[in-house]
């Protein structure tokens, strides 16, 4: 075992937690009087995710665009944002559909916004799976969907919109009503910011590579093709004819992750991500080196 350190940096970053709707404008309604409108589930979240965030990360300032039951404009969000100079928004939400069968999670990005945005969007994603069990809807661009958006095309950061779950869905609206449910909700946001502040090399922690079994990665991006509880046998890997490195995560659930080495341009990490879905890895998703 080798103790690899990272650049760390003293900087201090700043974090927007955007919780949707609030006040006059109540978002998606609740099926029942029992249960909470969208505007009440997005806020306890992320109160909750702010929380873990300022517990568990020393480099990392959280500003709440709203902390209460108030309504905030669309512009006032974004202004919030672009005034305090955040790095990161994170803007969190719950869905709606006409159909009552569709559930699961989806992370809204900008259309052709940076890198970035997708890589964090990939992170909740993949954790919103493994933590609180949401099926994966994926990462989508939000041109399509409008002014519900906005906050997305207006923030000149890393910006993410979370649609938590469907509140049109009935199991899965008393889950984003239920205390576990927000609980598990907010630390999947919270490990997706966390391994997306470790793949930027943003966050200050001490990180353990077992490297005596591949050489390291120095291309600008790589390729996440597996994380684990148990450490995976490189044989498993054998048939990609890639070179495979495995990081060692203290605090994770997954402790051991694997990537591939994937190029110098996102539109080359690209081909090799999708070259890697088509040899069965699902879930494998660019992360910047
Ligand atoms: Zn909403």
């Amino acid at each position: 075992m080798l103790l690899v350190s990272l650049n760390l940096s003293a900087q201090n970053y700043i974090v927007i937690i955007d919780a949707g709707h609030g006040g006059k404008d109540p978002g998606n309604l609740a099926s029942s009087k029992t249960l909470l409108d969208e505007k009440h589930i997005n806020l306890d979240i992320a109160l909750r995710v702010g929380e873990l965030i300022s517990q568990n990360i020393d480099n990392v300032k959280v500003i709440y665009t709203r902390e209460s039951d108030k309504f905030v404009s669309l512009d006032d969000r974004a202004y919030i944002a672009n005034k305090n100079n955040a790095d990161f928004f994170i803007s969190i939400h719950s869905d709606s559909n006409n159909s009552s069968t569709i559930n699961g999670c989806r992370v809204h990005i900008h259309n052709g916004s940076l890198g970035e945005s997708k890589n964090l969007a990939s992170t909740i994603c993949l954790n919103m799976k493994e933590i609180a069990g949401r099926k994966n809807l994926g990462v989508q661009d939000s041109w399509q969907r409008g002014g519900h958006y906005f906050v997305l095309k207006n923030t000149a950061m890393p910006a993410v919109l979370v649609e938590c779950g469907f509140m049109t869905n009935e199991t899965e609206e008393i889950f984003l009503n239920s205390e576990k449910g927000k609980k598990l909700i907010a630390q999947a946001i919270y490990k997706g910011f966390d391994e997306f502040l470790y793949a930027m090399k943003v966050k200050t922690e001490k990180v353990v590579s077992n490297s005596n079994q591949f050489s390291q990665i120095s291309d600008k991006y790589k390729v996440q093709i597996s994380a684990s509880t148990e450490a995976i046998s490189f044989s498993r890997f054998k048939g990609l004819g890639m070179k495979v490195e495995e990081v060692f995560f203290e605090d994770g659930v997954f402790k051991y992750k694997y990537f591939v080495a994937a190029g110098s341009s996102f539109s080359e990490a690209k081909k090799i991500r999708n070259k890697l879905i088509s040899k069965g890895f699902s879930d494998a998703f660019i992360v910047e080196n």
